[in-house]
């Protein structure tokens, strides 16, 4: 099939009590290790594509990659998505582009501001077949070359909501809920340590999903920053060569919750990053004489395949449901 956009499956995603994963892509061996998951588990998927990643690898490439994971996964409906627009120019090149999906962010703008660009957006999109997520409340983290500090962020507040929603005319909706952008999500004083001493992060704000679902009845939520930073590939890092102290991430259960209420997209990039990483750093070790960048990015590639097939399954809950 071709590339599709996000309404069939989050519709589905909404009414069967599972959200769809969004994967970040910025080359050859991440698109290939999430799409061999989807289409082996047979699961939906978002490939999203950031203002960084069109920088890194050029929006041709990119493009050309997911149409050829299109054609290589027949049996998996497949969106390409831009990541955290920036600005209406931006989601018009994508949406000229030959994206399904874009994002436009103007959640750090004034409300009518972030109203007025989205509802532009949205007029252009929709006139092209391509649908519209925005944003309101502000994450902490790092994203790309944004960075939030955690008294910079807020919560999505739920009164706003309805108002947002019909004025824009968007189509899902990112919230802030006490998700975070990276992989050091939390500092050590926002958290608690359980009895082996390790680090348990501030829960989400159900009540504010909750209400926003109430508010919004039937319409898509999109969680943002919602890597769980796995210990076992900090721990790998940190035991050849690395250094990241105190990375942290969102409890999978968290996640596994909210895809059972009215989330229908999690996004998952960090996590992704840190898989490849773990297995790069360790096969070094292991093989100092090895050159040949194909040996260690084939490993890199299957770590890519095995964390995406485990979120597929035991958090997202999407597989088996293309
Ligand atoms: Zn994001």
């Amino acid at each position: 099939m071709p590339l599709v956009t996000t309404t069939e499956m989050f519709k589905k995603a909404y009414e069967g009590g599972y959200a769809v994963g969004a994967f970040n892509v910025n080359n050859m061996e991440i698109v290939q290790g999430i799409t061999e998951a989807c289409q082996e588990q047979k699961a939906p998927v978002v490939l999203q594509v950031s203002k960084g990643a069109r920088a890194y690898a050029n929006h041709t490439y990119l493009v050309k990659m997911v149409e050829a994971a299109v054609q290589e996964c027949p049996d998996v409906p497949i969106a390409l998505h831009l990541d955290h627009g920036p600005d209406f120019e931006t989601c018009k090149s994508c949406i000229d582009g030959g994206f399904t999906s874009v994002m436009i962010d103007c959640s750090s703008k004034p409300f009518d501001e972030n109203v007025e660009i989205t509802k532009k957006v949205v007029e252009y999109a929709h006139a092209h077949g391509v649908v519209v997520e925005a944003e309101l409340g502000t994450l902490a983290g790092v994203e790309d070359d944004v960075k939030v500090s955690a008294e910079d962020s807020s919560y999505t507040r739920p009164e706003e909501v309805e108002e947002f929603v019909s004025r824009t005319g968007c189509d899902s909706l990112a919230i802030a809920i006490g998700t975070s952008h990276g992989a050091y999500k939390f500092t050590p004083e926002q958290c608690t340590r359980n009895e082996q001493g390790i680090l348990v992060p501030p829960p989400l704000r159900f009540d504010v999903l909750e209400e926003v679902s109430k508010r919004l009845p039937g319409f898509p939520i999109v969680l943002h920053g919602s890597s769980s930073v796995p210990q076992e590939f900090v721990d790998i890092i940190n035991a050849h060569g690395g250094k990241m102290p105190d990375a942290i991430g969102i409890p999978e259960e968290e996640l596994r919750q909210a895809a059972k209420l009215s989330v229908c997209k999690i996004n998952i990039d960090s996590d992704i990053r840190l898989a490849i990483t773990a297995t790069i750093r360790e096969y070094f070790d292991e093989h100092p004489d090895h050159f040949d960048p194909r040996q260690y990015l084939k490993p890199a590639r299957q770590a890519v395949k095995d964390m995406v097939t485990h979120k597929l399954i035991h958090v997202l809950g999407c597989n088996g449901k293309a």
